[in-house]
This record gives C-alpha cells, sequence and structure tokens, in this order.
C-alpha cells in the first residue's frame, strides 16, 4: 500500500475520520502530479501522536503533526475552523471542530476546499469539481471576507491561476482589486514565495499582473514593465533575472531572496545586454563568475557562446593566467595587481598568448 494511504488507514482503524485534502485532490483530480499528501482527521494532535510511533508535532497549535513513514513526510491536521483574524495575516486562534464540512469551509478556494476518502469518493461542499472543469478560481465563501481575513489568499488567487492557466472568478477578481491594499502588511516572505511559485509557472509574466494589482507593496514594488518571461528556461534565477529587468526597483533583499541567487539575479539583469560578442561574453565570465555569465546568458539567449568558452579550456582568470605574482619580483604592492590584471585581459583577448615566456615579454 502506497505510504500515504496506510496513513489514512491507521488513523481510520484508530477509529477517527481521515481524508486527503487540498492541493492533492486538487492535483489529482487535474492528472498533476501530486508532490505532497495533505490530510485531515478528527484526531486530536495528541490522539494522531499516539497512532503513529514516528512523528514531529510540527505545528500543534494549528493542529499539524508530521507523520513519517518509510522516509516519506505526511502533514496530517485536525479539522478546524480559523477564528477571527485582526491583522489581514494571522488567525487570532484556531479552534478544533468536529466535521470536515467546517475544515474545509476555512480553505481558500473551492479547488482547494475538496478531500477525498479512500475509495475515492471526493467531499465537495463547495463545487470545487465544477470549478475545475470550468477551470475557474473562485474563493469559498464571500470573497471580501476571506481576503480581509488573510491578504495572502489575493497572491494565490494569482499564483494558482499562473500554475494551472485557469481564470479568476469575477467576483473574485474584482474583490482583489478592493482589497489589495490589505497586502501591504504581509511579510516579505510570504510574498517572495508566491512571486517564485508563480515565476517559476507556465505564465510567469502573471508576476506583473500582481504588481499590476498592487499586491506587491509589501515588498516594495509597484509596477512591472510588460516582459516575456515565459521563453526563459525554468531555472530559480533566471526567471528572477527576468523579473528584475522588467522591475529595476526591485530589490533582492527586500524580497528576501537567498544571498546566491539574488546577487545572481540582480547582477545578471544588470549586465546581460552589455555584451555584444564572443570577447565581452569573456571578459564578463572572468569579471562576473560562470554562474552570473550562465544567468545572462539566459535572458539574452547566448547560453551556446557562454557555454562554448566555458569549457574552451581558454584562460578567464588570474588562477589560469600563465604567469603569477612571484614572476614579477621587481614590482611590489598595487603594481602587482595591476600587471596581472593587464596581462589577463591581453590574453582574455589573445589566448594563444597564456604563455609564461611570451606574458614575462608583454
Ligand atoms: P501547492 O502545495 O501545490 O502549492 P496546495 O493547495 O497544497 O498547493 P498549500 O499552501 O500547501 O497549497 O496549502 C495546503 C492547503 O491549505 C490548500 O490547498 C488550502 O486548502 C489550504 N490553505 C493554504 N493556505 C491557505 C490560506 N492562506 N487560506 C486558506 N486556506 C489555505
Ligand atoms: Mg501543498
Amino acid at each position: 500500500m502506497a505510504q500515504e494511504r496506510a496513513v489514512l488507514n491507521q488513523l481510520q482503524a484508530a477509529g477517527y475520520e481521515a481524508y486527503f485534502v487540498g492541493g492533492c485532490v486538487r492535483d489529482g483530480l487535474l492528472g498533476r502530479p501530486v508532490h505532497d499528501w495533505d490530510i485531515t482527521t478528527s484526531a486530536l494532535p495528541e490522539q494522531v501522536m499516539k497512532v503513529f510511533p514516528k512523528c514531529v508535532p510540527t505545528g500543534e497549535k494549528h493542529g499539524t503533526v508530521t507523520v513519517l513513514m518509510e522516509g516519506e513526510s505526511f502533514e496530517v491536521t485536525t479539522f478546524r475552523s480559523d477564528g477571527v483574524y485582526l491583522d489581514s495575516r494571522h488567525p487570532e486562534r484556531v479552534t478544533f471542530v468536529p466535521n470536515l464540512r467546517e475544515d474545509l469551509q476555512r480553505r481558500d478556494f473551492t479547488i482547494n476546499a475538496m478531500a477525498m476518502d479512500l475509495a475515492g469518493n471526493v467531499i465537495d461542499p463547495f463545487g470545487g469539481r465544477a470549478d475545475l472543469e470550468r477551470r475557474v478560481i473562485r474563493c469559498v465563501g464571500d470573497p471580501e471576507t476571506r481576503f480581509r481575513e488573510d491578504a495572502l489568499r489575493m497572491l494565490r488567487a494569482i499564483r494558482f491561476s499562473a500554475q494551472l492557466g485557469f481564470s479568476i472568478a469575477p467576483e473574485t477578481l474584482a474583490a482583489i482589486k478592493t482589497c489589495a491594499a490589505n497586502c501591504r502588511h504581509l511579510s516579505a516572505e510570504r510574498v517572495r514565495d508566491e512571486m517564485g511559485k508563480t515565476l517559476l509557472s507556465d505564465r510567469p509574466d502573471a508576476a506583473a499582473q500582481m504588481a499590476d494589482l498592487h499586491l506587491l507593496s509589501a515588498v516594495g514594488i509597484q509596477r512591472v514593465k510588460p516582459c516575456e518571461l515565459a521563453s526563459l528556461p525554468k531555472d530559480r534565477a533566471v526567471r528572477w533575472a527576468g523579473f528584475f529587468r522588467a522591475c529595476p526597483e526591485a530589490n533582492w533583499q527586500t524580497l528576501r531572496l537567498d544571498k546566491k541567487t539574488g546577487e545572481i539575479a540582480s547582477r545578471a539583469a544588470q549586465i546581460a545586454f552589455t555584451c555584444k560578442t564572443r570577447l565581452d561574453w569573456k571578459k564578463l565570465i572572468s569579471r562576473e563568475g560562470g554562474d552570473t555569465a550562465r544567468c545572462a546568458a539566459a535572458l539574452t539567449g547566448d547560453t551556446e557562446t557562454v557555454s562554448e568558452i566555458l569549457s574552451s579550456g581558454e584562460c578567464l582568470n588570474l588562477a589560469q593566467l600563465a604567469v603569477s605574482g612571484k614572476d614579477f619580483p621587481e614590482l611590489s604592492g598595487k603594481a602587482v595587481g595591476e600587471r596581472l590584471a593587464r596581462l589577463l585581459d591581453h590574453v582574455l583577448e589573445h589566448p594563444e598568448d597564456n604563455k609564461k615566456e611570451i606574458l614575462l615579454k608583454q
């Protein structure tokens, strides 16, 4: 038995209700790959922990226990409702509830508010299946109320529409326009995660739509130029670089991107289109390193040139130069560095000259 089924089975055998819920039901019905199985149950967290010897109380306050089974992990969450939200971000308190319907009711969109039992029966009180067929993102309940509870849902609406190629129901979109200003309270990390998933989807330009709808103010972004990111490879740094080109006001630190991705993407966005010739690319690799150069080349379409240079064996940095500081005992201090830099410039243009006897005469 697949592990996820075993988790449901064991909860049921212990006398509790248990269902697959949310993204896995949605993606399963769409025939898309399921990347994680979320499970909802009538069992309280301490009861879940008694059923499974190996588990971690990852979010006990929210009723979530991560169950570990043969190297896989499953999030098991007690049926709950989310109480009132006072700050557009967090429920004041969560309440465990006795039935599945109330748990489904707290979920954001109809397509995310379905559950499935072990026999494959779909529990769908809000018309999620019909919306899957119509290819529509629609809030569960009154959209304005739901967006005022948690402003992130507005970004999630755009993100799911980008990932699935769905439209947004007219009243849901109208509510986004009305409630957009509430997004200014969101944490940069949550906004970044939704932007990142959107950028890696088949419709990355939806990230620009987020800005047009004024949903990105928490990360200091007001405007994004029209862009065509879909032709770029689905690589995190490359898609962010494409976004940075379309949005010079975006800042990777404000977005709390990791340093490596942030530096590579923003630098690549600045310099990519300054390269015209093979020599320009060589100089760029030499100055900025291979990762940034590859990212920049993905933006301009010059990936073959850059791969060819990187595998050519030609000298690209001081370490590969046929001479070093020791070869110039007559020089000291800054003069050594300047001489080597000049020789590297020469060798970048004339790779055949990367020989000690030639360079010493330069
Ligand atoms: P994916 O993991 O593919 O991005 P998902 O639907 O599993 O999609 P998660 O963010 O993992 O999305 O959340 C799991 C489920 O929890 C969702 O399907 C939805 O039912 C519910 N959910 C998540 N975030 C919210 C939210 N902000 N408001 C209401 N319900 C939410
Ligand atoms: Mg998920």
